[in-house]
């Protein structure tokens, strides 16, 4: 993902704030990484440049 996309993704638990840490970075986008909510704490993971956004109890 790209970092310009922290500016329309908010949590879909609580629609709060999200803080983006970076595992790896390649050409300006997010490969492998979290996001996590300030409000809630849930942690979303990036992997191979895709956030799941989905929540914790519909993940596989
Ligand atoms: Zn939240």
């Amino acid at each position: 993902m790209r970092r310009k996309l922290m500016d329309i993704l908010v949590c879909p638990m609580c629609r709060g704030e999200l803080r983006l840490k970076v595992g790896v970075e390649r050409d300006g986008e997010i490969v492998e990484g979290s996001l996590t909510c300030k409000a809630c704490d849930e942690i979303y993971p990036i992997e191979d440049t895709i956030p799941n956004m989905l929540p914790p109890s519909l993940r596989d």
